[in-house]
């Protein structure tokens, strides 16, 4: 078979292991000559995605029932996953108010009975009822009003030919609407029993021995038909470090044609030494963008005595450590690729002000991005006042400037007056050009979508360096799963004299009592936020639950205080001036959607409280927490949350207990998924089939390593022993390539 075989594969449809021919295996041999299987099954196999022995191979389980062990039905406990083996009878179908049918049967065995519920589907009914003979349901056990129950559970029937698989560790597969777990059960078995011979590992005998990984059929057949726990404990790791390797290995290949590509090389060591240096037209530095005089001295100070000159603070160690890794990366002959964690309030802005001091003194422009215009014109305010300091001129490019204003600002950027641009992301995607733009610092990565290096280049004088911020804390598996080729950097550590922000978590009870203590704090002189409700992902139902709360606050409860609403279904211009009053203090409070998440710095506004708190992730809770403890004073943070399950509880209990971004983060990943983290768009490229990034993070580690120790060797996979793994790789890079870049 050629082997433009595996492109005739449905799209969407990707075996674990790549379709690599190999004539002679049978892995290609279609689904419908596996034993036992037949033609009546093929398409619903083919649904499932199964079109060959191969793809049956590497569809895993998605659990396994223990039926060495299944309970008496008299031991289940609430809360408890189980698996219940018993005979159904008495259905009940009843309409519930919104219009839905409740089908209630009983399953029995000869110690009790529990109730298994099942909403909207008929058809279930129409299978159970008259059958006499057993079935297995697996679920979740609730206390109900009449006793236990189990809630949508899935069910199998036991006939008699199926005696042979019981009291074993059963796999259970992913099914779609049409297949039986039985039909599933009977390809995967005929594949294993037929087929695994065929199977060759893709991974060389040399990193298997290395990472002590057990082979690929081996770990095929213990994960289908595990003879123990151990084994398929065993088969599982090796099939979580293979679908890390490829990803990572991409990562790492990246990783190495960035290191070798060329890019700006920045004078820092003459910089920090106060050396005039030359940059590479010929001119001195200090006269590309400078005015002669007071400044052209001051840019010959050493490079920390400009920095000292520069901000109004002591940087932390943390800071100072990221600093010189950014310099150091800034110096080398190569493109920068860094990624600056720190959590709110840790102080990322001085240190990409540090970088972009650099660059400006080694010669070049420096660019800042950020989300959202707001942010960009805080940022462009915040930075224009310390690089005056040091004679450096800041412009801001948005695009609700007027034409004059704008006009100005791109002369000042291209004729390289203004050595420092500061806009959103469309200044990689507009008519600006720049003199010489040597750095690009992204504030806030994750909310970025693809980052274009092309496009930076042609607004570069080569390959400009590339600081990346963000402030959302990433576990570091994310981190190493999203961003594995980039390097990373950490503030771990606060400015000094921070107030930990004081978090309280009321139900909507208390609602008066918090408002009231919103009020006291307004008397004595503070500002506070109130957020309102998540109601919807739509801007627009969040707009109009804004406006809502903010008429029954000032007819109510604020009524002769001075309240502002910001959403963002308002105009630029609207919402700038609410925030520019809110600065100026000329409101007392600000009821808001989520708009206010990032960034935004009113030092003054001590009080936060956050309505409907445990619709939010929280992650997204601690974001909007950290606009407030901006200042030197106590600050509060109220979440107003009817916390009814344990698991809300918890969440709101870790709110209270920590302020460390990081450990919120871990807890977000383990409670929510990394969707809920880091958005579900970029999440869909961290669909893995059988590795989870909550528990797999040691695994994600060495498999890390390995794809960098071979890389490092092998840069090309040219090695024969990897000639399969670079097969597969290829065949996947247009996918990860998706990956790398959102
Ligand atoms: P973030 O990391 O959230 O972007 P910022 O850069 O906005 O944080 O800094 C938060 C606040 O802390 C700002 O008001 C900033 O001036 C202040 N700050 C930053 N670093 C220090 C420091 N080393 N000492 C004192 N204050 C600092
Ligand atoms: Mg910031």
């Amino acid at each position: 078979m050629p082997p433009e075989s595996a492109s005739e594969r449905p799209p969407g449809v990707k075996p674990l292991e790549e379709a690599s021919p190999r004539t002679g295996s049978g892995l290609d041999t279609p689904v419908q000559y596996l034993k036992g299987v037949g033609p009546r099954w093929v398409k619903p196999l083919e649904k499932l995605g199964l079109f060959t022995v191969r793809d049956v191979l590497h569809h895993l389980p998605r659990r396994y029932e223990d039926r060495r062990n299944i309970p008496p039905i008299r031991e289940l406990r609430p809360g408890q996953w189980a698996t219940v083996r018993g005979v159904v009878d008495r259905f009940e179908g009843r309409p519930t108010r919104r219009g839905m049918v409740v089908l209630r049967a009983t399953l029995r065995d000869r110690t009790g009975s529990v109730t298994l519920t099942w909403f909207n589907q008929p058809w279930i009914r129409r299978q159970l009822e008259g059958y006499d003979g057993e079935i297995f349901a697996y679920g979740q056990v609730k206390e109900g009003d009449y006793g236990y129950e189990i809630h949508s559970p899935e069910y199998e029937l036991i006939g008699d030919e199926e005696n042979e698989d019981f009291a074993r560790i059963i796999p259970v597969y992913p099914l779609t609407e049409g297949v039986s777990q039985k039909t599933v059960r009977r390809a995967v078995l005929s594949a294993v029993q037929g087929y695994l011979q065929g199977v060759e590992d893709p991974l060389p005998s040399s990193l298997l021995r290395k990472y002590d990984l057990q082979p690929l059929d081996w770990s095929l057949r213990e994960i289908h038909q595990p003879s123990s726990e151990e084994h398929r404990l065993a088969a599982r790791r090796r099939l979580v470090f293979e679908e890390f390797f490829y990803l990572q290995l991409t990562l790492a290949m990246r990783r190495a044609e960035s290191q070798i590509e060329a890019g700006i090389t920045f004078p820092v060591t003459a910089l920090l030494e106060g050396r005039p240096v030359s940059v590479p037209p010929g001119e001195p530095a200090s006269n590309l963008f400078l005015e002669e005089g007071r400044v052209s001295e001051l840019a010959s100070l050493p490079l920390w005595d400009q920095v000292r000159r520069m901000l109004p603070f002591e940087l932390t160690g943390a800071q100072k450590r990221v600093i010189e890794e950014v310099w150091r990366d800034m110096e080398r002959p190569h493109p920068m690729n860094r990624l600056v964690q720190g959590d709110v309030g840790a102080g990322k802005t001085a240190v990409a002000a540090c970088a972009m001091l650099a660059a400006v003194r080694g010669g070049y422009q420096a660019a800042l991005m950020a989300p959202t215009e707001i942010l960009a014109e805080q940022h462009a305010a915040g930075l224009a006042r310390l690089f005056d300091l040091v004679g450096i001129e800041v412009v801001l490019l948005v695009g609700k400037q007027t034409a004059t204003q704008r006009r100005k600002a791109l002369e000042k950027t291209r004729t390289g007056q203004a050595a420092i641009a500061v806009g959103t992301h469309a200044i990689i995607q507009s008519d600006v050009e720049f003199a010489r733009l040597g750095l690009v610092v992204i504030d806030e990565q994750h909310r970025f979508g693809v980052l274009q290096r092309a496009a930076l280049r042609e607004k570069g004088a080569g390959n400009p360096d590339v600081l990346v911020m963000t402030a959302t804390p990433i576990p570091r598996t994310l981190t190493m799963a999203l961003f594995g080729d980039l390097d990373v950097s950490v503030i771990e550590e606060l400015p000094p004299g921070r107030k930990p922000i004081r978090t309280y978590w009321k139900p909507s009870g208390q609602r008066a009592e918090v408002m009231e203590g919103v009020r006291k704090l307004v008397e004595g002189g503070k500002q506070a936020y109130i957020v309102c409700p998540m109601v919807s992902e739509s801007e627009k139902m969040q707009a109009q639950a804004a406006e809502e709360l903010y008429r029954d606050l000032v007819a109510g409860t604020f009524r002769d205080l001075r309240v502002g609403l910001l959403h963002g279904q308002m105009k630029p211009k609207d919402k700038e001036e609410v925030m520019e009053r809110f600065r100026a203090h000329e409101l007392d409070v600000l009821v808001s959607t989520t708009v206010i998440e990032v960034g935004v710095d009113v030092p003054n506004a001590t009080a936060m409280v956050i309505e409907d708190a445990n619709r939010f992730g929280l992650s997204q809770l601690h974001q909007l927490r950290g606009r407030v403890g901006r200042g030197a004073d106590q600050s509060f943070c109220v979440l107003v949350a009817d916390a009814r399950t344990e698991d809300a509880r918890s969440r709101m209990a870790i709110l209270q207990e920590t302020t460390d971004g990081f450990k919120i983060a871990e807890e977000d990943l383990r409670l929510r998924g990394p969707g809920e983290l880091i958005g579900t768009r970029q999440s869909g490229n961290l669909d893995f089939k059988i590795a989870d990034l909550v528990i797999d993070g040691k695994m994600l580690e060495v498999a890390r390593q390995a794809a960098m120790e071979v890389v490092a060797k092998d840069p090309h996979l040219a090695a024969p022993s990897m000639k399969r793994v670079a097969e597969r790789l290829r065949e996947e890079r247009s996918d990860l390539a998706v990956l790398a870049t959102s």
